[in-house]
């Protein structure tokens, strides 16, 4: 397992501690995951949650304790408010922070909220590392880039199909937000402004950071399925909203005839590069990266489209009559809602940096998600369907 691994350099890779803020999230699952597997590090897992890493923390089947069971150890807190956060950060070599709110249907529904834990709660987490001297990666958004300077040309110019119109460079494209009443972005803001406070630290005293902005990474544990594993009402991201309605046999929701573009990423893939970052600082130190799957472009509804597809073949049952619904946004996610038009990460600082590049097709990534969705949710969405309602 850790013998023999070497970085991209041919260094060998020294075992390291990690302080992981967020670890009990979907990416954070993974992470961890993929460190026990395949790593000799350490893992402090911070979360007010731990139900998605449950299954690294706890013996499985009456076989006795994992076998990296003293390389990861769950501390329940939250950062908001609790003086263990710098000693923690003080034990470890690195701390990668994914903690945040990160669904959209609450940027323009909780916007305080979504500031604060994008932007207030993320600073104490970088003043510790750069008093303490310690490195950061920090995980803020592909969002930051807003909306494509491509969709403010007119409708029939032919620079709407140049790429250096519509392609997103960590190094060159600006950040476009929509008006202030529009509270949809106060998400992208905050992580923006965090980004800019993390590059400050780095040039005025000296932090070493990455900064990840994950382009639509996807795959199993993903956010919740309402009123299975989450609130009834909640709405949580595309992949777990579609996932709901083909487990339910609803038609899937189109938000504004779901026309917005988005690129999908494998999660799987998506930690190779994480991993490298944090194994190679010498090559990730003072670097934005683009972690996303430009190959992997759809509308929302041709992902809709395949996800019914897909969701035929694991599951055996045919699609209903009527696959998609059109809805309005202002009925989905109500007022102050707006969208990102497209997002097709540019992969040159990465590919030179790390040499990663992500593998997994859209189709592939649906087809072992989906079968994950069905295994795990598919007997309780029949109980809870067959349940007489109460009246
Ligand atoms: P997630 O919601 O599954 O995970 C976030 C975790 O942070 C949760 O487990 C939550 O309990 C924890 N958390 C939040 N506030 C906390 C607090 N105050 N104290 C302790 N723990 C707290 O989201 P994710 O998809 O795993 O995203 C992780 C990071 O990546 C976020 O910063 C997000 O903005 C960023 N990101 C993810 C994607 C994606 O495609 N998944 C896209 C863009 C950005
Ligand atoms: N969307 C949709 N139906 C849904 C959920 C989302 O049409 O049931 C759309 C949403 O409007 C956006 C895209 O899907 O255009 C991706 O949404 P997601 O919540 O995954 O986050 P985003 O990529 O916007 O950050």
């Amino acid at each position: 397992m850790a013998s023999g691994r070497v970085d991209l350099d041919g260094n060998p890779i020294k075992p390291i501690t990690i302080c992981m803020i967020g670890a009990g999230g979907f990416i954070g699952s993974h992470l961890c995951e993929k460190i026990m597997a395949e790593t000799p590090h350490k893992v402090l897992a911070l979360d007010v949650y731990n139900d998605k890493i449950k299954h690294l923390l706890e013996p499985s089947g009456g076989s006795g304790s994992p076998p990296w069971a003293d390389r990861i150890q769950f501390h329940r807190l939250n950062i908001k408010n609790d003086s263990r956060l710098e000693g923690l950060i003080k034990m470890a070599d690195l701390t990668v922070n994914l903690a945040a709110i990160c669904t959209p249907a609450d940027y323009n529904t909780r916007p305080l909220d979504t500031i604060y834990s994008n932007f207030i709660d993320a600073l104490p987490v970088v003043k510790y590392c750069s008093e303490n001297g310690k490195r950061l990666i920090h995980f803020s958004t592909c969002e930051v880039y807003g909306k494509t300077i491509s969709c403010f040309l007119p409708k029939d110019s032919p620079l709407r199909q140049d790429p250096a119109y519509y392609v997103l460079s960590e190094d060159a494209s600006p950040c476009i937000f929509g008006p202030i009443e529009k509270q949809r972005w106060s998400y992208a803001c905050a992580k923006q402004l965090i980004e800019r406070l993390i590059y400050a630290e780095a040039s005025e005293n000296g932090l070493e950071f990455t900064i990840v902005r994950p382009f639509n990474w996807i795959g199993p544990r993903m956010d919740f399925i309402p009123g299975i594993d989450g609130p009834s009402e909640g709405v949580p991201r595309v992949l777990a909203c579609f996932s709901n309605n083909l487990l339910r046999h609803e038609p899937l929701k189109l938000v504004d005839g779901g026309q917005s573009q988005r690129t999908f990423v494998y999660i799987k893939d998506a930690i190779e590069a994480v991993l490298l970052m944090i194994e190679n600082p010498a090559r990730a130190n003072g670097h934005i990266f683009n972690v996303g799957n430009p190959n992997n472009e759809v509308t929302v509804k041709q992902l809709a489209e395949m996800m019914t597809q897909v969701y035929a073949k694991v599951s055996g049952e045919p699609p209903i009559d009527s696959p998609t619904i059109d809805v309005s946004s202002k009925e989905f996610y109500g007022e102050g809602y707006d969208d990102s038009d497209k997002r097709i990460p540019d992969m040159t600082i990465i590919n030179k940096q790390l040499g990663w590049n992500p593998k997994t097709s859209l189709w592939n990534l649906l087809e072992s998600t989906l079968t994950y969705q069905h295994t795990t949710y598919a007997e309780a969405i029949k109980k809870a369907i067959s349940k007489p309602v109460a009246s």
